[in-house]
């Protein structure tokens, strides 16, 4: 392997993979591995003027497999730029702006000349007093993340992302395709969704407009889209069709779950009182609306106060493996869950509701 056919990897790579492929090489003599620390010297050693590779621009990607925990964690802990001492919210924008784009099943990788103007009026619309709208930044930089990719250009000539070289070039940049299957699970697309939001975006005042913005409204909440609402925004479509049957079986189901709890919280065990008598509210644990598109049945659904609801809808509080209520901020004990013998409840729909609030957990984060 001549010097001049250095590959400059200037993220994290696993090294296995690179070393197999250089060791099933007959003309292989020597190996000599440096820390990126030394690459300098090393470039100095290269024929002036000579470029780092010669074949053409690979695709920059990090072929890890990723779980979705690990997916979330890597979307969770971004290394941000900060300005004036506040992290920019370059990076967590565009990852929301491809989800949404994602969800609504466009292709996995945008070409720089549709990727500048989107993500360079949202960057302008949210990006925050001081910040200057400059997707080439996010387009490049994300890479680090070991979640997104870069088509169509060689790591190795770049030294700062700029859009005039990207102009020319019309790069590619989206997430890996590892990542892109696992975010087509809603679960794990509503936890990425969730974990941005609340750890990156918390500070934006009109958090559902942005949301709307990109086309992720109905991510925001358990409930998902308004079963009984129109088309949501145009984006996607409501379930079914509402028939009156339908109206009248979830008034019935909502009927019987107040009355098998007596207008009880699930959650805090309160009875909320009015002039008039008691009121509860018949909440259903997975959405029946896109994207979660839960069943209309009694297994569904909770019987819970206002507040309750509110929050089990935000993601904000959940019922643990052992039926405790947490909070997920700090998974901060409430009340232990009420269940009735009557009221048979689908674990698996609380299971899925606990796993969507994981992501929304504050942990200690040490680069904000
Ligand atoms: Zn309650």
């Amino acid at each position: 392997m001549a010097l001049a056919d250095v590959q400059v990897l200037d993220s994290p790579y696993p090294a296995a993979e690179a070393l197999r492929q250089l060791c099933n090489r007959d003309d292989l003599r020597s190996l000599t591995l440096v820390p990126a620390e030394q690459y300098e010297s090393v470039a100095n050693l290269l024929p002036t003027g000579q470029r780092l590779a010669t074949r053409a621009a690979p695709a920059v990607r990090h072929k890890i497999d990723v779980s979705a925990t690990e997916l979330v964690q890597r979307v969770t802990v971004l290394r941000r730029h900060h300005l004036d001492g506040k992290p920019s919210r370059h990076q967590p924008l565009t990852l929301l702006w491809a989800i949404g784009q994602l969800a609504v099943d466009a292709p996995r990788l945008h070409p720089w000349h549709v990727f500048k103007p989107q993500v360079g009026e949202l960057l302008a619309e949210f990006g925050g007093e001081g910040s200057s709208a400059t997707p080439e930044f996010p387009f490049w930089h994300l890479r680090r993340t070991g979640v997104w990719e870069v088509d169509g250009l060689e790591p190795g000539t770049i030294s700062k992302p700029r859009a005039g070289l990207f102009d020319s070039a019309d790069p590619r940049a989206g997430f890996t395709e590892e990542a892109y299957r696992r975010l087509r699970d809603v679960t794990v697309r509503t936890r990425v969704i969730n974990a941005l939001r609340v750890r990156h975006l918390a500070d934006i005042e009109n958090n559902h407009l942005l949301l709307e913005r990109v086309g992720l409204t109905d991510y925001a909440k358990a409930s998902g889209a308004g079963k009984f609402r129109a088309e949501s925004a145009g984006q996607l479509p409501a379930r079914q069709q509402t028939t009156r049957q339908e109206v009248d079986r979830c008034a019935t189901l909502a009927k019987q779950v107040k009355a098998l709890h007596d207008n009880t919280c699930q959650l805090c065990g309160k009875q909320l009182m009015l002039a008039d008598g008691f009121h509860s509210e018949a909440a259903h644990i997975r959405g029946l609306g896109q994207p979660h598109c839960g069943p209309d049945v009694l297994s569904n659904l909770l019987c819970l106060c206002p507040n309750c609801h509110a929050q089990f809808d935000n993601f904000a509080v959940y019922v643990d493996e052992d039926d405790v209520v947490r909070h997920v901020l700090g998974r901060k004990y409430l009340a232990e869950f009420r269940r009735h013998p009557e009221h048979e409840i689908d674990d698996d729909h609380l299971r899925r509701h606990r796993e969507m609030c994981e992501t929304t957990e504050a942990v200690p984060d040490s680069d904000r």
